[in-house]
């Protein structure tokens, strides 16, 4: 890349297609060539392990999904995430109650998502089990070299800089978005979101015992239905939308054996969230 200076020879560029501009026109956007997104780790399968709907059913749940994890380890090169549960849900409110800024209730919830993350590194630790930060996400390939199951907290790095929603004060990038993303960074091989309930319906089956099953929906479609409450956090949404290398998010019951094997061999269990 060439070196040029200006008319008035005071400012310097290096001569490249975005020089001179503030990078917010949207005739340059449209306009800018990119080369198609990398799959960095195309091989990858990343898995977030539910908060409040899995970790927090303690010995309940966990044993039964290390053990079909672990079964899993030889075929797939897994990545877990963790959420955090009702520990979140205790220091959210108690923050919003003292008035906290948003970046302060993220941060909470990052510490908290983060021991979940601890726990399943731990409950793995025989087979390979190892908790990693953030900026171990480019040391994958050594981690897979060395048999391990690399697990990360969920919740994105916004930590004190998460931006203030338009309604309250909650986060709204939490552990499915930062799993989500991780999964679109990667160019993962898939992105699987085991929770509690069979997938997505058209109203909380907990609260609503007559709402009905969406085995599969685009993201376009879901957000255009605009339901009240959803199982997926709803940024999530519009990052597959706009996402070049993730075709589908998959929701699926943990509580049932054999679902995250299923899922990971590509079956349609649970419910599968299309791009298009
Ligand atoms: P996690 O701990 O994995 O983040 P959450 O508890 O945040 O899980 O979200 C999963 C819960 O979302 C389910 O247990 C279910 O009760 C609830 N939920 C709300 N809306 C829906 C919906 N439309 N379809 C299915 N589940 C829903
Ligand atoms: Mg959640």
């Amino acid at each position: 890349m060439a070196l040029v200076r200006d008319r008035d020879g005071r400012r310097l560029h290096v001569k490249s297609r975005l020089m001179g501009e503030s990078l917010v026109s949207r005739t340059l956007i449209d306009g800018l060539k990119v080369e198609p997104q990398v799959r960095l780790f195309p091989d990858v399968d990343v898995l977030k392990i539910g908060g409040q709907s899995i970790c927090d059913r303690g010995v309940k749940a966990l044993p039964a999904i290390i053990r079909e994890i672990v079964a899993n380890k030889p075929n797939h090169k897994l990545l877990l995430t963790s959420g955090g549960g009702t520990r979140s849900r205790h220091i959210y409110s108690i923050a919003l109650e003292l008035g906290m800024p948003t970046g302060i209730v993220a941060k909470f919830g990052a510490s908290i998502s983060e021991q979940n993350a601890l726990l399943l590194a731990m409950l793995l630790s025989a087979w390979g089990g190892v908790k990693i930060g953030h900026d171990d996400i480019v040391k994958l390939p050594n981690y897979f070299v060395e048999n391990c199951i690399p697990v990360m907290h969920g919740m994105p790095p916004y930590d004190y800089f998460a931006i203030h929603p338009a309604k309250g004060r909650l986060p709204m990038h939490r552990t499915d978005v930062g799993t989500v993303i991780l999964a679109d960074l990667i160019g993962a091989r898939s992105c699987i979101l085991v929770k509690d309930e069979q997938g997505l319906y058209d109203d909380d089956p907990k609260k609503n015992p007559k709402a009905c099953f969406i085995p599969s929906i685009s993201a376009g479609e879901l957000i255009e239905r605009d339901l009240d409450d959803l199982i997926i956090e709803r940024p999530c949404l519009e990052i597959l939308k706009n996402s070049e290398v993730l075709d589908k998010i998959q929701i699926i019951n943990g509580l049932e054996e054999g679902n995250i094997t299923r899922a990971l061999n590509g079956e349609p269990v649970g419910t599968v969230i299309t791009r298009d």
